[in-house]
C-alpha cells in the first residue's frame, strides 16, 4: 500500500535545500543529506549519522525514502544479476547488473513496458503503462549497489546504459533528471560518459539529446539497414526513413562529437546477407562507426531464432571487410532469462510457474 508520507527522492537538490532553509538548517545540510540517499543507498533516516538527530527525526515525520521492491533476483552462471522490481503502484520492471572485470554496468528500465512494438523484443508484448520517474530509474542502480555491497563487492557501479524496458527517448525529461542525479558529486558519481541512452529511432529525441548540456553516449538500435525491413521489425520505421535518422546522428555527432554506436541484432536469415552488408555500408558511408554485434536471445513465442555460433562468426568475419569497427557482444545472462522484458513478461503470463531463480548463496551448479 502507497504511504501517506511523500517520498523524499522526488525534490530536486535544490528543492532539498530549500527543505533544509525552511527547518533552519545550513545549505550544507541538503548536501549531506543527498549523499546518504544517492551515494550510500540509505533506506532510513536513522543512518544519517552526520545529521543531528532531531533533524533526521523531522525528516522520518515528513518524508519517507522510495525504493523499489525487489521481487526476484536471479544470478547468472555468467555473473549477471537480472532483477525484478515492484514500483509502488505494483507495476513491474526490469534491470539488470553486468559485473565485467573493473566494469560494474548497471542495464535500466526507463518505461513499464513499451509501446514501440519492435518485433525482436520480449519487452513489447507487455505494450506502455506508464513513464518512470527520474528516481524509480535512478533507484534501479542503486538496488544494483546495494546487491553488490551485500554479497562482498566493494565496487561502485561504473556504467548504466538505458536499454532495459521503454523508449527512453519518449521519457526524455525524467532520463535526463535521472542522468543528473546519477552523474552529481554528491551522488552516484557516474562519468556522464559512461551513460549510455538507447533509442530505436526517436529523431526529436535525438536532437533533444543532442542540445542537452550533457556529454552522455548514444546507441542507435539499427538492426537492418534496408528500409523495408526495418518497417517488419520496428514499427517506428513506418514514420522515420533511414535518411532522416542518418541527419539526427549527424547532429548529434556536430554537438557533442561523439559517434554514436550501433545495435545490430544479429537475426540469422533475416538481417546477415550479403545485400544487408551492402545496405549497412551506403547507410554509413564515410561517418566512422562502431557497430554492436549481438546474437539474438530468443523468448517464448518470438518470431526468431538464435543464430548457431557458426553463423554468428561467420556473420562477424563478413561484417569485418567494412571499414567499421565491428565488435561482438557475448550474450549475458542467458540462463535467467537475459533479454530485457523476459522475466516480466514470465511472470505475467506464468504467475503460477515458479522460475528456476540462483541466487548468491545457492549459486548453479
Ligand atoms: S526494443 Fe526497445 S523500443 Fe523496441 S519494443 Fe523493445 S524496449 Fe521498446
Amino acid at each position: 500500500m502507497a504511504s501517506a508520507k511523500p517520498n523524499i527522492k522526488v525534490l530536486r537538490y535544490r528543492d532539498l535545500l530549500r527543505e533544509m532553509r525552511q527547518r533552519g538548517q545550513p545549505g550544507y545540510r541538503a548536501q549531506q543529506v543527498y549523499q546518504w540517499l544517492y551515494q550510500k543507498a540509505v533506506l532510513d533516516f536513522a543512518e544519517m549519522s552526520n545529521l543531528p538527530k532531531t533533524l533526521r527525526q523531522e525528516l522520518a515525520e515528513a518524508y519517507e525514502i522510495g525504493t523499489l521492491r525487489v521481487l526476484q533476483r536471479a544470478v547468472s552462471r555468467d555473473g549477471t544479476v537480472k532483477f525484478l522490481l515492484q514500483l509502488p503502484d505494483g507495476h513491474r520492471i526490469e534491470s539488470v547488473l553486468i559485473p565485467e572485470g573493473k566494469r560494474r554496468t548497471v542495464c535500466v528500465s526507463s518505461q513499464v513496458g513499451c509501446a514501440m512494438g519492435c518485433a525482436f523484443c520480449a519487452t513489447a508484448r507487455l505494450g506502455s503503462t506508464r513513464n518512470l520517474e527520474a528516481w524509480e530509474i535512478v533507484e534501479q542502480v542503486l538496488v544494483a549497489q546495494r546487491h553488490l555491497w551485500e554479497v562482498g563487492d566493494p565496487r561502485p557501479v561504473t556504467n548504466v546504459v538505458f536499454m532495459g524496458m521503454g523508449e527512453p527517448l519518449l521519457n526524455l525529461p525524467a532520463v535526463l533528471q535521472a542522468i543528473r542525479i546519477l552523474n552529481s558529486d554528491h551522488g552516484p558519481n557516474i562519468g556522464a560518459r559512461k551513460i549510455t541512452v538507447s533509442t530505436v529511432g526517436v529523431v526529436q529525441g535525438i536532437y533533444e539529446l543532442a542540445g542537452a548540456p550533457v556529454q552522455l553516449k548514444l546507441a542507435l538500435s539499427l538492426h537492418t539497414a534496408i528500409q523495408e525491413k526495418r518497417e517488419q521489425i520496428i514499427p517506428l520505421a513506418r514514420k522515420v526513413g533511414l535518411k532522416d535518422l542518418k541527419r539526427a546522428l549527424f547532429t548529434f555527432y556536430l554537438q557533442k562529437r561523439r559517434w554514436v554506436t550501433l545495435e545490430y541484432i544479429h537475426l540469422p536469415g533475416f538481417n546477415d546477407t550479403e545485400e544487408d552488408i551492402r545496405a549497412l555500408q551506403r547507410f554509413l558511408g564515410d561517418m566512422p562507426a562502431k557497430i554492436n554485434v549481438i546474437p539474438y536471445n530468443p523468448f517464448p513465442g518470438g518470431p526468431f531464432r538464435a543464430p548457431t555460433e557458426e553463423e554468428f562468426q561467420d556473420f562477424i568475419r563478413r561484417l569485418r571487410r567494412l571499414p567499421y569497427t565491428v565488435t561482438p557482444r557475448a550474450p549475458r545472462g542467458r540462463d535467467i532469462l537475459g533479454a530485457c522484458g523476459q522475466l516480466a513478461l514470465h511472470q505475467v503470463r506464468l504467475e503460477s510457474v515458479k522460475p528456476v531463480v540462483y541466487t548468491p548463496d545457492s549459486p548453479p551448479a
